[in-house]
């Protein structure tokens, strides 16, 4: 059996734990790996060596950092149909869907390549006579970052890019269930030429993530994944004085009014909400039909759904692949049942599809859920798999007054002709990412990523301009030389500006 290491200093390593996970193939149900498991030993070494190599390259130069960037970002271009093959096999997502993946990720990488113009500080000329004030930002020490499944390789890469051209060193802890593009982009890193130490990799569980949470070394904390070990890590890591940014769970509605195109919105529907199998934390899982729209769009989203090409994300005829576990599996087929059970109707029941040459892949059809009411658990779980439920209003203000009393905030959609509507809804809806005819709204990487309530703890989206501002602190420098002749202006009073 194959075994994924850590990456620490430079070099693959495989830890002291001895505990390990079984890393699966979702397409045929088969183990193809298992992942070592960090202990609190491995995670003191992994800092101890990041924070060893934070001394130098806090103190490498501005150019230094961006040829090693630029460089780093040469061999993702060029190994992304590799790195897109390991995410397809583990996590099971179509390869065309992977490369997408690596492809956003990699324009995080394009954005921190101009780091010497996001850290260009401010300077005010003869603040007083004689005095001038100056500001720049410098980096935090170790950033650790801990990410889920669903996005193996762009997720990290909001995060490490930024972090590390900044002048930060970093340490992930990838999910364990998807472990090795990590791998992979660690030996990227080390062919641009990044030091041995800035960048590590420690895969693990609970313990690993407890140990960073832990560890006093480490500055700042970056975490994205489900709301309730978000809401811990936010509480944890802040508790400990650390900077943290904790990006959680989602249930991201889709508006359809009666003005739009009904065909585009449930065309485009059914991509947001079947893409990658419904695990993506922007997936619309809820259409919200205001009145007349509801009947058409219901028949039509039904109709696409039955059309998805479900099959093994390295088929090249499949546009949706399985979810990522057997558990998880069946816990979507429970949620599904829960919706018949408590009175919603099944307009597309994807329950007991069998893929042919992989029958013990972890499959589940798309399912459409009409007549979802918000106290049914199909409406009130983040489902993580692909079920669109349908919920019924009569007006916009009606879907507005629904998506905010929703607990999460992350993304939302509104599907009209009319500019007054979305301007309404643009204004009125308490959450972070908004798309007006566009379902999944994910901001460029010169913008930055998050959402609203509960589906983020802490004060900074990620990535772009926020991201720069996490991964940095400030220093404002009030500068004199005085000259022998000058007054020397000293005094018992407060110092006022003269
Ligand atoms: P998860 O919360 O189970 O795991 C995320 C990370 O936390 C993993 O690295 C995991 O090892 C670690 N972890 C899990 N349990 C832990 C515990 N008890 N203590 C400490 N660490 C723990 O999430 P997941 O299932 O990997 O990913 C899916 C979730 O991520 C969904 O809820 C999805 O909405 C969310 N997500 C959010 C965003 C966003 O930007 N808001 C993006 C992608 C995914």
């Amino acid at each position: 059996m194959r075994t994924i290491t850590h990456w620490i200093d430079g070099k693959p390593d495989t830890g002291s734990s001895g505990r390990t996970s079984p890393v699966w193939n979702p397409a045929t149900g088969e183990q193809q790996a298992e992942v070592a498991l960090a202990n609190a030993q491995d995670v003191d070494r992994a800092v101890r060596s990041s924070r060893a190599a934070f001394q130098q390259w806090s103190q490498s130069s501005l150019s230094a950092r961006t040829k090693i960037l630029f460089a780093f970002r040469e061999l993702v271009n060029a190994n992304a149909e590799q790195i897109a093959e390991l995410i397809t096999d583990e996590h099971g997502k179509v390869l065309s869907d992977a490369l997408g993946e690596v492809q956003r990720g990699l324009e995080v990488v394009e954005f921190a390549c101009g780091i010497p113009t996001l850290l260009q500080g401010g300077y005010s000329d003869q603040v007083s006579t004689g005095v001038d004030v100056f500001s720049f930002r410098e980096p935090l020490g170790v950033c650790a970052g801990i990410t889920p499944f669903n996005f193996p390789a762009m997720v990290p890469m909001w995060m490490h890019p930024v972090a590390i051209a900044c002048g930060n060193t970093f340490v992930l802890k990838p999910s364990e269930r998807d472990p090795s593009a990590s791998q992979l982009v660690a030996e990227l890193w080390a062919q641009a030429g990044l030091p041995d130490g800035v960048f590590t990799v420690l895969n693990g569980d609970k313990e690993a993530v407890d140990g960073l949470l832990d560890h006093p070394d480490v500055a700042a904390v970056s975490f994205v994944g489900s709301t309730p070990i978000a809401r811990y890590i936010h509480e944890r890591a802040s508790a400990n004085g650390k900077r943290v940014q904790a990006l959680g769970g989602a249930k991201n509605h889709a508006v359809v009014l009666p003005d739009a195109s009904l065909d585009f919105a449930a065309e485009h529907l059914v991509a947001a909400a079947f893409g990658s199998a419904g695990e993506r934390c922007m997936a619309i899982s809820a259409a919200v039909a205001v009145g007349s729209a509801a009947d058409d769009l219901v028949a039509a989203v039904s109709e696409k759904a039955r059309a998805v090409k479900v099959g093994s994300g390295r088929d090249a005829d499949s546009e949706m692949g399985p979810v990522i576990t057997e558990a998880a599996r069946d816990r979507i087929l429970g949620l599904i049942g829960s919706g018949e059970t408590q009175g919603a109707e099944l307009a597309v029941d994807g329950r007991g599809l069998t893929v042919p040459g992989h029958e013990n892949g972890f499959f589940v059809g798309p399912t459409v859920i009409d007549r979802v009411r918000t106290e049914m658990d199909v409406y009130r779980e983040e489902i993580f798999g692909p079920v669109l439920s349908v919920v019924r209003t009569d007006t916009v203000e009606e879907a507005i007054a629904l998506i905010n009393a929703n607990p999460y905030g992350n993304g939302t959609a509104i599907f009209t002709s009319s500019g007054d509507a979305a301007r309404r809804f643009q204004r009125g809806v308490q959450v972070g990412m908004i798309g007006i005819n566009v379902p999944i709204p994910v901001p460029m990487a010169y913008y930055s990523f998050g959402g609203w309530k509960d589906s983020l703890f802490g004060d900074k989206h990620i990535h772009g301009p926020e991201g720069v501002s996490f991964y940095t602190r400030a220093k404002v420098v009030t500068s004199r030389w005085p000259r022998a002749e000058m007054p020397s202006g000293a005094s018992y009073h407060f110092p006022t500006a003269t």
